[in-house]
């Protein structure tokens, strides 16, 4: 007999097996032992030994002692899911260590991010050795006595004789043959005579080991012979291959993993999403005929009065407008009204113009300063003032403009050069399945109307676009940036299966839109949704948000002639908050300036204005706009169900700034019930600094548009830039890595709120990074939901751990693309 005494290997709580979640290990089918709460992240050796397996994943090691027994410390729980993230190993099979050498450290944050639990197990996984317990429920430090091992002499048993059994399998099991899966094939063969081994990568292992099990590295996709000899070898092997291939509980579909539809390669136009969607139609070109105006006046008299009429005849149309692009209508309507429009054309009336070439110089006049401030967000406006032009040249001559619209065929997929928001509204949105333009910008008013038709809209196809015959059947692809031209018939085939079963998905998704969002293990993950006008609320709450993640208040800044007063902010966020009923409402503080600039507030001109004086700089810079507004906030959301958002952050000051000014607002207010106080993470120094932002914020929210356009230097707007936008890119998930982590490290809850959280498909990678919450676009949540519901955990860590190894979007993507329903 001999006695080995073990020290603890890790400093933390020692508890008993049975609470480890797990019941491989809770249950002991590994063998006995105790478990460690960890409290640091360097694993020990507890007395002198040779290394005789280190997980690949460096997560786990198990040490032979006294030549006699074998022991496993394994670090956390579903820990080989992390793919070897955040652990590094310090040995390797074959070493001999001393009591105390250093065997792994992991870093706890990450780890407590992304796994289930850090509870360790320190296991006796070899036969023969009784376990007596020296420390439980206490703190145990680095070397205090631990397990100590009465080890019986060993018994050299014969090899059982008779049949043998064989057969080769493939590896099936995600993570391959680690800790769990060895334990339950030991825990198999004890019910059985015969001695079995695997063979794999030329090596042989005994199959009642399991360290000799985890050491043959068997990972997914690797071919394994597993051979029996004895008794009932046959039924051995049929026994083990069954425990294999019926995936032990790990192998359900990893998430995202469902067949894509193949991209097709090669004849692709590429583009920019501006509405997601995917479409298949025929195509229908719309084209913007030039109105034919005179020169020469009448008299300015008679001009002015014509001008004027059809001013007030445009401003009344727009000003009737409701339901969709009511808010656009709005805007132009502000524009008829612009004096930088009215003073021009009513100079040239005054010098002999006619109405229509005043407007049309007027209007002309007004892009060419647009375009040159070289912004493209502005570029972007250009469309509106063209819209603005035809349709009140339209309107002054109605002869020269009578070109009646062409009829769509089913589901058109209308090409153009560019479409004005006045010829989308007028198309039949009952025929139109998408639309591509060869020019645009994805944050144009034709593509927020797109995307809040439903309607999939590819933007800056470039020229190869308008070449594309009409009639031609083609498939619109927004989400994947393309559209291809000239498809074959398995290929349109496979796309109109797609769209049949995202349509026959969206009724049963609609549904059980209202239920709250848990994930198939019961994890719940709250989807709210974006909003930037109280009209958009109650849709939102129709389509299931559990609440609303980012309301943009530019909405009650942008449009008008001076700022709105804390009145009338007031009830602006009073009457969200009502539509919301009890669901939680966070606000973001104003996010203007820069590329957004309102002409009544004074900005300086800037080179880089998306690098320059916007969001919470702004607001610091003016801190009386700031202090209307908070008061404003907690005026008008009841304090239970109201968060407070900040954009556009670089640095805990600006944070502390806004939080000073919270309780500046608070006692003006006489409100005690302070509200939550988030950051926007939407700046790679943002993401970096997470820990330092979280230590002081209550919830960190990532803004991925942003985001991704400092990340990738790529600027989100501009139409040149826009392919490299994506906010699944590695360098991206990274930065929200290291947000979960900051996040992670003070117990914040993180979301996400750009545009990529209304992307089913990001969903799992999102939440295995370590996100609980999804703000989306109203139209999307009930698709968000369905998908979330379909998702795991473990998987999903699993496969954010897949994505951050990936080199670039499109790797990501493949892992993770868009949901396609399950063969019934
Ligand atoms: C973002 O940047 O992702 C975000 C949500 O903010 P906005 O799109 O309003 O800049
Ligand atoms: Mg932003």
């Amino acid at each position: 007999m001999t006695r080995i005494v073990l020290n603890t290997p890790l400093a933390g709580w020692a508890c008993p097996l049975a609470e480890v979640p797990d019941p491989v290990f809770a249950e002991r089918m590994m063998g006995d032992g105790l478990a460690i709460e960890p409290t640091e992240g360097v694993v020990r050796a507890p007395c002198d030994a040779l290394v005789v397996g280190v997980a690949p994943t460096s997560h786990s090691v198990t040490l032979r002692i006294a030549d006699a027994v074998e022991v496993l410390i394994h670090v956390g729980i579903d820990t080989v899911a992390l793919a070897g993230a955040g652990f590094t190993a310090h040995v390797a099979v074959g070493d001999r260590v001393r009591a105390d050498a250093v065997l792994l450290d992991f870093d706890l944050d990450i780890v407590a991010a992304r796994a289930p639990s850090l509870i360790t197990p320190v296991i006796v996984v070899s036969e023969g050795a009784t376990v007596e317990v020296l420390a439980r429920d206490r703190l145990v430090g680095w070397g205090d006595p631990l397990l100590a091992l009465t080890v019986a002499a060993t018994v050299a048993v014969a090899p059982p004789a008779g049949d043998e059994a064989i057969h080769v399998l493939v590896m099936p099991l995600p993570h391959g043959l680690h800790a769990r899966p060895a334990a339950r094939i030991v825990a198999l063969l004890k019910t059985h005579a015969a001695a079995a081994v695997f063979e794999a990568h030329g090596r042989t292992a005994d199959a009642c080991s399991m360290v000799a099990v985890m050491a043959l590295g068997v990972r997914q996709g690797d071919e394994l012979t597993v051979r029996a000899t004895g008794t009932d070898a046959a039924a051995a092997v049929e026994a083990l291959v069954a425990l294999i291939e019926g995936g032990m509980g790990e192998a359900h579909t990893a998430p995202g993993l469902a067949p894509a539809l193949s991209r097709p390669a090669g004849t692709l136009i590429p583009g920019i999403r501006a509405a997601p969607g995917f479409a298949v139609g025929t195509v229908m070109h719309l084209t913007q005929s030039t109105i034919a105006v005179p020169e020469a006046g009448a008299g300015p008299a008679i001009e002015r009065a014509a001008l004027d009429a059809a001013l007030a005849t445009l401003g009344g149309r727009l000003a009737a407008m409701t339901g969709l692009g009511s808010e656009i209508a709005a805007a132009h309507a502000a524009l008829l009204d612009d004096p930088g429009l009215s003073v021009p054309a009513s100079r040239a009336i005054a010098a002999g113009s006619s109405a229509g070439a005043a407007w049309r110089s007027a209007t002309q006049a007004a892009t060419t300063a647009l375009q040159a401030t070289g912004d493209p967000h502005l570029a972007e406006r250009v469309a509106d003032l063209a819209d603005l032009e035809h349709q009140l040249l339209a309107l002054l001559y109605p002869d020269a403009a009578a070109t009646a619209p062409a009829a769509l065929p089913d589901d058109a997929v209308v090409i153009a050069a560019d479409v004005l928001p006045s010829q989308f509204i007028a198309l039949d949105h009952q025929r139109l399945a998408g639309i591509a333009t060869a020019g645009g910008g994805p944050t144009s008013h034709v593509a927020i109307l797109a995307a809040a038709a439903g309607l999939p809209m590819l933007v800056a196809g470039g020229t190869a676009l308008l070449e594309v015959a009409e009639g031609q059947a083609v498939i619109l692809d927004a989400d994947g940036g393309w559209l291809d031209p000239s498809p074959d018939a398995a290929t349109l085939a496979a796309a109109g299966d797609r769209i049949a079963s995202d349509r026959r998905r969206r009724p049963a998704e609609l549904a059980a839109a209202q239920a709250e969002c848990r994930m198939a293990d019961g994890t719940r993950i709250e989807v709210f949704a974006n909003l930037s006008s109280i009209d958009e609320t109650a849709r939102a709450v129709e389509f299931g948000a559990e609440g609303c993640g980012l309301l943009r208040t530019e909405f009650l800044f942008l449009g008008r002639d001076a700022a709105p007063d804390e009145d009338e902010q007031a009830a602006a966020y009073a009457a969200i908050a009502t539509t919301l009923g009890d669901r939680p409402l966070i606000v973001r503080t104003l996010d203007i300036g820069g590329d957004k600039p309102v002409a009544y507030l004074p900005f300086v001109p800037e080179d880089n204005p998306a690098l320059g004086n916007r969001g919470v700089r702004f607001s610091l810079a003016r801190p009386d706009l700031l202090d209307i507004q908070l008061r404003a906030i907690l005026r008008g959301v009841p304090g239970d169900q109201c968060r407070i958002m900040v954009p556009m952050v670089v640095a805990p000051a600006e944070l502390a700034a806004v939080s000073a000014a919270l309780d500046r607002a608070l006692v003006a207010v006489r409100r005690r019930h302070r509200p939550q106080l988030g950051v926007m993470v939407e700046t790679p120094s943002a993401a970096v600094l997470a820990g330092a932002l979280a230590r002081d914020a209550d919830f960190l929210s990532i803004g991925s548009n942003d985001l991704t356009q400092y990340a990738l230097a790529a600027d989100r707007g501009n139409p040149a830039t826009a392919a490299l936008i994506d906010a699944l890119n590695p360098a991206v998930l990274r930065l929200i890595a290291l947000a979960a982590d900051g996040a992670a490290a003070h117990r914040r809850w993180l979301g996400v709120c750009g545009g990529i959280a209304s992307d089913p498909a990001a969903a799992a990678i999102l939440i295995g990074l370590g996100v609980t919450e999804l703000s989306c676009a109203a139209g999307a949540i009930p698709a968000v939901k369905a998908r979330v519901r379909t998702l795991r955990l473990a998987d999903c860590r699993a496969l954010a751990v897949r994505a951050l190894a990936c080199s670039t979007a499109a790797e990501v993507r493949a892992l993770a693309p868009p949901l396609v329903e399950e063969a019934a």
